[in-house]
Order: C-alpha cells, then sequence, then structure tokens
C-alpha cells in the first residue's frame, strides 16, 4: 500500500471561482499538507462548448491569493504541462480502446433523436430511463472516429464508504452504460477523472456531493479496469444565508478575487472557508493556516449543507486583524507597498508633513482593536489627522446625551477641561486618573461623561480607547478641541 497521499482539484474552466469550489480546493489542501503528500491542480476542460475565456487564470490566482500552492498542475507554475484534459485525448482513448478489445465497451449507434425516442418512452411506462435497456443485440466494438463510445456496464448492487457521507449503499438500477468518449473525441467526466486519477496516483478523490448519484457507475467501471478506487470524499454543498437552498450568485456567490479587492486577508477568508462544514469538535473558531494543517480532518466535515453568512467572515476578519503584527498590517493599509490590494485605507491627511509613519503606526495600533474590515480605518483614524468640524447630531442623537441642556454640556466640558489642563505629565495613567476624578466631581456615569469627552475631542461616533486617544492626540490638541466645542455651543 502506497501511504503517499496525493490529492487534486479539478476544476472545470467555465467561469470565475466562487466559495464553493475554492473550500474543495482548500480541503484538500489541507489533507496533502497535512501527510506531507502532494496536491495536484487539474484543468478539466473536456466540455469545449461551457468553457469561458480567462477562467484558467483566474483559479490559478484565486489559489495564489489564497496560498494554496500546487505541487503539480498547469505551467508556468509547475514543471509539466498535461494538467490540462485537452491535452490528454490520447491517453483516454487509449483506455477506451483496451475496454473495447475487451468487450466492455462499445460504440453508440443510435442518433440523437432515436435515445430522445427512448427516454420518452420510459417517461410514458413511468420507467426509469436506462440507456442499457436499448443496448443493440450485436455491439460493435470496432472504433470509429465521431461516434460516441460506451460503457458496457455490469448492473450489480454497491456498498461503499464515504469519508464524509459514511457508509453509502445503492441497487443495481443505479449503474448504466454510461458516454466515456464522446462524439467530438472528448472523453466525459465520468470517464477521465477515473483515467488521470488513476494516473496520477491520486489517494483522496475531494468533491461535491452532485456526484455521489453516478459513484456506483464509477465503481463499476474501476472494476473493469481493475483499478482500486482511490478513497472518496463528498463535500456538502453550501447553503445561502436560510440555509434553504443552495448558495448562488444571486445570493451573494460572489467571484473569490473580489474579497481580495475588498480587502479581506487571506487567512481570515481560508478561516472563514474551513469554517463552512468543518469544525474540529471543539468551539474553537479562530484557527491560523498552521492550525488548520494540524486539525484538518475529512470526518470531521459535516454531512449536510453549511450556511454561507458573511457576517461570520467580516467578524473572523477582525480577530485576524486583532492578531496580526503591527507592521504586516500597515504594509496592507497603506498605499504604495507591494500588496495586490491597490487601494488604500488610510484618509489622505494622514499623509500631510506634520506626521510621520511613527505617528501612523501609534494610529493604527490603536484602531486595530476596532477594526473588522479595513475600509473602516478612515473613519476610526481620521481625527487623529484632521479636526472635523464640530457635529452637534452626534450628541443630539445620542442615547445619554441628548436630555442635556447646551448650558450643562458646556459646563460638563469645562470641568473637563480644567481638571486636563492640571496635568503635567500627559500620559495614559495620568489621564485615567483624571477621567475617573470627573466621574466624582460631575457624578456622571461613563457612559455619559466619557462619551462627551470622547464627541467634542473627536467629532466622531467611534473611537479607540478614550484615555489612549487623548494621549496620542496630546495635551494642546485635547484641550484646543474641547474649547472649540464649548464656544460652538454659546
Ligand atoms: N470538473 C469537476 C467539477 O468542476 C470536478 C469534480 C471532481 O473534483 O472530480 O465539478
Amino acid at each position: 500500500m502506497n501511504n503517499n497521499i496525493r490529492t487534486r482539484f479539478a476544476p472545470s474552466p467555465t467561469g470565475y471561482m466562487h466559495v464553493g469550489g475554492v473550500r474543495t480546493a482548500l480541503f484538500a489542501w489541507l489533507l496533502a499538507r497535512q501527510k506531507a503528500g502532494q496536491f495536484i491542480l487539474r484543468i478539466e476542460d473536456t466540455d469545449q462548448s461551457r468553457e469561458v475565456e480567462g477562467s484558467v487564470k483566474h483559479i490559478i490566482d484565486s489559489l495564489d491569493w489564497l496560498g494554496l500552492d500546487y505541487d503539480e498542475g498547469p505551467l508556468p507554475k509547475a514543471q509539466k504541462n498535461n494538467y490540462f484534459q485537452s491535452e490528454r485525448l490520447e491517453i483516454y482513448r487509449q483506455y477506451a480502446l483496451k475496454l473495447l478489445e475487451n468487450g466492455r465497451a462499445y460504440i453508440d449507434p443510435y442518433s440523437q433523436a432515436e435515445i430522445q425516442g427512448f427516454r420518452e418512452q420510459a417517461t410514458v411506462t413511468k420507467q426509469p430511463f436506462l440507456y442499457r435497456n436499448h443496448r443493440p443485440n450485436n455491439l460493435n466494438t470496432v472504433f470509429a472516429k465521431n461516434q460516441p463510445i460506451r460503457f458496457l456496464s455490469r448492473p450489480q448492487a454497491y456498498q461503499w464508504h464515504d469519508e464524509v457521507m459514511g457508509d453509502m449503499k445503492a441497487g443495481e438500477e443505479a449503474i448504466d452504460d454510461f458516454i466515456l468518449i464522446k462524439s467530438d473525441g472528448f472523453p466525459t467526466y465520468n470517464f477521465a477523472h477515473i483515467v488521470d486519477d488513476f494516473e496520477m496516483k491520486i489517494t483522496h478523490i475531494i468533491r461535491g456531493q452532485e456526484f455521489l448519484a453516478s459513484t456506483p457507475n464509477y465503481l463499476n467501471l474501476y472494476e473493469a479496469l481493475e483499478i482500486s478506487p482511490p478513497i472518496i470524499a463528498s463535500v456538502p454543498p453550501i447553503m445561502n444565508e436560510n440555509g434553504n437552498k443552495k448558495l448562488s450568485k444571486r445570493d451573494g456567490a460572489k467571484d473569490i478575487l473580489q474579497y481580495r479587492e475588498e480587502g479581506y486577508l487571506p487567512e481570515a477568508f481560508i478561516n472563514f472557508l474551513a469554517s463552512l462544514g468543518w469544525n474540529d469538535g471543539t468551539t474553537k473558531e479562530m484557527f491560523s493556516l498552521k492550525e488548520l494543517i494540524q486539525e484538518f480532518s475529512l470526518d470531521r466535515i459535516q454531512k449536510s449543507g453549511a450556511r454561507f453568512d458573511e457576517k461570520r467572515l467580516i467578524w473572523l476578519q477582525g480577530l485576524h486583524i486583532r492578531d496580526m503584527d503591527l507592521e504586516k498590517l500597515y504594509r496592507i493599509v497603506s498605499p504604495f507597498n507591494d500588496n495586490p490590494i491597490n487601494s488604500h485605507f488610510w484618509p489622505k491627511s494622514a499623509y500631510n508633513n506634520q506626521f510621520d509613519k511613527n505617528y501612523r503606526l501609534k494610529v493604527l495600533k490603536l484602531t486595530q482593536q476596532r477594526l473588522k474590515t479595513f475600509d473602516e480605518l478612515d473613519g476610526l483614524s481620521r481625527f487623529f489627522f484632521e479636526d472635523l468640524p464640530v457635529n452637534h447630531d452626534l450628541i443630539s442623537n445620542h442615547k445619554q446625551l441628548k436630555k442635556l441642556s447646551s448650558a450643562e454640556i458646556a459646563n460638563l466640558l469645562q470641568t473637563s477641561y480644567d481638571e486636563f489642563n492640571k496635568i503635567d505629565d500627559w500620559s495614559f495613567d495620568n489621564i485615567q486618573n483624571a477621567l475617573n476624578n470627573l466621574l466624582e466631581i460631575t457624578g456622571k456615569k461613563p457612559a455619559e461623561l466619557f462619551s462627551l469627552i470622547r464627541i467634542a475631542t473627536t467629532e466622531s461616533p467611534a473611537s479607540p480607547g478614550l484615555a489612549d486617544t487623548l494621549e496620542l492626540l496630546a495635551k494642546p490638541l485635547s484641550l484646543a478641541r474641547i474649547q472649540s466645542h464649548i464656544k460652538s455651543l454659546a
């Protein structure tokens, strides 16, 4: 028995990559990396009518963004170039010839119209349509161009084990004489993937559940080819947010690369993908890539569909931002760096002359605790770089503050001003002490007083912690802003 694990991702180049596809790739990649095996990318381009230009590049770019590197696959990444099925037609033909020779395949003599007739007949008699019931008496096993080749099945019942779905079984009615090679000379998926997985020494097939119903047919063909099947893991679909149907473009299944444009972190996105239908058996939700490689197992993939909830992605992104090295975060949100995200997230004023990288790093360190998406950086940091106009709505819309009169507000702010003015050494601890004193002096609750001071010094609906914010703004600016807010009330 060969212990070397080899998994593959086998997309068809029929459009952009979405979450479902890339999650399958992630699972196959995790297994290969965990077992120090190989991960192979194979492009299944046998249905030329469905091919969409640019899809292959899109698949490669998506895997690249997420860091799902492959050991074998199409050029230019890997060295060999026979990982496109369209370049492997001769291989499939050889396998088909062998089956013809052994009497396990035959030429399909019927026209499309005739087959349609059989189908309709089955509908009338309320029988499931099976091609094998119309198998011609004298089977032609001589290869002929432009004629489909069909498998000569040997119907039987099967029991098999699926790593995700458990023990499965199907009766002989699941078996049919399916097409191996189409009239255009291209193989069907049903045939090509079996040949390729064998030729490429794949040990584990990880794919969508839509292939479960055909698995008995595949088992029948494996037998005819005298191949022992790889381990199969059928992954459930990703469902829409309500969990009542398969996720579609209309429910927000978007292009994977769009998440990159929107500033999502690959590590957060991978964490999100893994959580769609997999967990480690505990309540743990945040996983680094290293942890996923360690913990992943096929038998912990759930059997039923996973709900797609983009709010979870945003939440996970917040966790990963907080966990991130500050310099790395700085590189991501700042312009003119090597990051593929071209847009930048700072307000323009962050680049005024009086501010340097060191100051921006301090601002970022404070906002890091609150950021969930990078485009929140502007709103959470702008007041560190420019004076914002006094915004009275922030007070009149505030739950605790709207009941205060202008005179009361002016009073509270003046008391705060005087207390802050006493501080010689403008440090976090001294500011925090002054804030505590102010609670005693005014008899107000933090939700009231601190909100008021925060609004007067930032003119923003949200900011990092108050003492941190004031410390970084420094004493002159903090006092000046309180002063102008008081003036605006007069
Ligand atoms: N080409 C198939 C698809 O994109 C792959 C299925 C498989 O992984 O075997 O659905």
